[in-house]
């Protein structure tokens, strides 16, 4: 078994808590990703597993060991980072059985494991190669199979592909994806990529400030995130926030109100200050929304920037301040724009007054003081 359990784990590095108080449960054969923006403690939780460094409070177990005070090597795990760090003058063979030599296997079994994960990473006949003649994918292969050999319980992937140009990373991802179906070994994968994220993982753990916002599969984040954190981070472009107050059945906001359709959010009162959002895809022009179920009132905007990405339209929306909110109202707020995502076909320009409407079957509403996420 090589399930990967972290109790309570906390990093300090002096004043700094990479860490803080993370519990998380890795499931046998489990791909699972450590996502969020960079400092949020992501590699540092990783090397508590690896063992690279030693929590300062909490426990790492793997299957039914505790491995928290283990070397790196009496744990099972094999790790891949970001800078692949190939022996120039040696060739494929020898830099993939390079671990397998120090710990004296015979060269039969030598051979027969460097061919396997030869195999596996499609990596056939290129054994003879020395670095410098092959492509990045390629290295970053090699350093796949290298860990592949050592037969590990428990992948750990810094980053891997991060110095690969996006064309090679996109088809990483897909050998990735392969591999694990092939192995079925555990991994436990770090990256700020969302698109990684979302694409290879059975589950995503988001990470912010050092502690663990969610974990959960990725459109579980993405359609119910805990917490406006986990909102912002997952999906791109950012999903849109605007700061409300509850009134009667409705929240308000600078620009616009949304009715509560739905009764069901029992927490809120009146005069609770709540954060209400929606994704660039859930913000319809009014005149094609007729195949919403739950279309907002009609908000009044105009269209600032369009950028055509071929599949899709982002357009920048400018909320016009309606009559009851003064111009005296702080310039910086952040609410004053609005993202919409609509499609090529949709006829639309810049400097166009226009009325759009929300989805409101996806508007997510999170307590402003916590970020928490309401029902
Ligand atoms: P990135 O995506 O930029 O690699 P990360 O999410 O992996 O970031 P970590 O590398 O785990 O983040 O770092 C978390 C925090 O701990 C950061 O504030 C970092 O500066 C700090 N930190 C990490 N290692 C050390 C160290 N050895 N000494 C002091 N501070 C450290």
């Amino acid at each position: 078994m090589a399930r990967v359990r972290l109790e309570n784990v906390t990093k300090r590095f002096e004043d700094v808590t990479a860490v803080d108080d993370v519990s998380l449960e890795v499931e046998d054969g489990e791909f699972v990703t450590f996502v969020g923006p960079s400092g949020c403690g992501k590699s540092t939780t990783m090397e508590t597993v690896a063992g690279l460094t030693k929590p300062t409070e909490g426990r790492v177990f793997i299957g039914d060991d505790e491995v928290t005070n283990l070397a790196p090597k009496d744990r099972g795990v094999a790790m891949v980072f970001q800078n692949i760090a190939l022996f120039p003058h040696m060739d494929v063979f020898e830099n993939v059985s390079f671990g397998l030599r120090l710990r004296t296997y015979d060269d039969d079994e030598i051979r027969r494991r460097v061919e396997s994960a030869a195999e596996i990473v499609q990596l056939e006949g290129m054994l003879e190669r020395m670095p410098d003649e092959l492509s990045g994918g390629q290295r970053q292969r090699v350093a796949i199979a290298r860990a592949i050999v050592r037969n590990p319980d428990v992948f750990l992937m810094d980053e891997p592909l991060a110095n690969l140009d996006a064309k090679l990373r996109v088809h990483m991802r897909t050998e990735l994806q392969r591999l694990h179906r092939e192995l079925g070994t555990t991994i436990i994968y770090v990256t700020h990529d969302q698109a990684e994220a979302m694409t290879m993982s059975d589950r995503i753990a988001v990470l912010n400030e050092g502690r663990l916002q969610q974990i959960a599969p990725p459109l579980v984040c993405y359609n119910e995130p805990a917490n406006r954190f986990v909102a912002g981070f997952i999906g791109s472009p950012s999903m849109n926030f605007a700061e409300g107050t509850v009134t009667n059945g409705h929240i308000e906001t600078a620009h616009f109100d949304v009715s509560l359709a739905r009764a069901a959010v029992p927490e809120t009162a009146v005069g609770d200050e709540i954060t209400v959002g929606i994704r660039p895809e859930d913000v319809h022009v009014a005149e094609n929304a007729d195949v919403l179920d739950e279309p907002s009132e009609p908000i009044d905007v105009r269209t600032d920037v369009l950028e055509p990405m071929g599949d899709e339209v982002f357009v920048y929306l400018m909320l016009t301040d309606s009559a009851d909110h003064s111009m005296e109202e702080d310039p910086t707020s952040s609410s004053d724009q609005l993202l919409m995502s609509v499609t090529p076909d949709t006829e639309i320009r810049e400097n166009q007054s226009v009325d759009v409407v929300l989805d409101r079957s996806k508007v997510h509403l999170f307590e402003t003081e916590t970020g928490t996420a309401l029902a």
